[in-house]
């Protein structure tokens, strides 16, 4: 599933492409959703935002359309009218005079008014977002000590939308390894440095993928690894999807395991602690 800083980047080109521009037409291809056509074709559009891995597209007449991606959505923008050649299921197009922004196979699609906004289930639920500009360390490592999360193993809170919107697996993996805790760990089991040193990585590896295309490795690591001829997939992770290829730091085989039902990539030597469901 895509994460925070793949969304962010998909909201970025939606917005290149129709925010500040009028919406000549809006297609939905839900049944349920046909009635708000009319209601959107003609009005501008002043903002496209993220919240954690969902998507708001805010027309001027207080209209928003709610979409999340989920596994198999993808955004598509590009020439008006122009479409790409696929076989996936057009479920929103909304077009200008220069532009169309296409989503093929998402589902989970809404139109909501302001109220409707505040009220909808999913985004009542997230906790801050993650590359939002005024989240701080502070206000992490606050959250990380909250009785709510302080007892959780970081494993599992680290993918928990309510505790920080927008981190997903990958992240998780990363960060847990350049701060070289074990998944099993609790917030309550760390210092006040370490706490700061998970707070910032928290912050930095999402920022950092965002402005790389997804690399949460150490960029200059990185840029050496594909100078010598490794793949983007091949360099962009320190652990993530690395199974039983050396560790760059200590050169001990990454291992795999599952947390939260999702595969969860360790180093087992820089990872210490790492022996959650082992
Ligand atoms: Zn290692």
């Amino acid at each position: 599933m895509p994460e925070g800083p793949e969304i962010r980047r998909a909201a970025d080109n939606l917005a290149t492409a129709i925010k500040d521009k009028t919406a000549k037409e809006v297609f939905f291809g839900q049944d349920h959703l046909k009635p708000f056509e009319k209601l959107l074709s003609g009005e501008k559009i002043w903002a496209v935002e993220t919240r954690g891995k969902a998507i708001l597209t805010r027309f001027s007449n207080g209209l928003n359309i709610y979409s999340h991606n989920q596994l198999y959505g993808r955004w598509h923008t590009g020439a008006a009218y122009e479409f790409p050649d696929s076989s996936r299921q057009l479920r929103l197009a909304i077009h200008n005079d220069t532009h169309s922004a296409l989503l093929y196979s998402a589902s989970d699609i809404a139109v909501l008014n302001e109220s409707e906004l505040a009220d909808h289930p999913f985004l009542q639920k997230l906790g801050p977002d993650v590359l939002s500009a005024d989240i701080t360390q502070e206000q992490i490592i606050e959250r990380l000590l909250h009785p709510k999360y302080h007892r959780r193993q970081l494993g599992g809170i680290l993918t928990d939308q309510s505790f920080l919107a927008g981190l997903g697996n990958y992240l998780r993996c990363e960060i847990l390894f350049v701060t070289g805790l074990a998944a099993k760990t609790t917030a309550q089991q760390c210092g006040p440095g370490k706490l700061a040193q998970l707070a910032q990585a928290i912050l930095e590896l999402s920022q950092q993928s965002y402005n790389t295309g997804g690399i949460t490795n150490d960029h200059q690591h990185a840029k050496q690894l594909m100078d010598e001829g490794a793949s983007f997939e091949d360099a962009r992770f320190h652990v993530f999807r690395r199974v039983g290829k050396p560790c760059y730091h200590c050169n001990t085989p990454i291992e795999k395991t599952t947390a939260n039902g999702q595969g969860l990539y360790f180093c087992p030597n820089c990872q210490s602690r790492c022996y959650l469901d082992r």
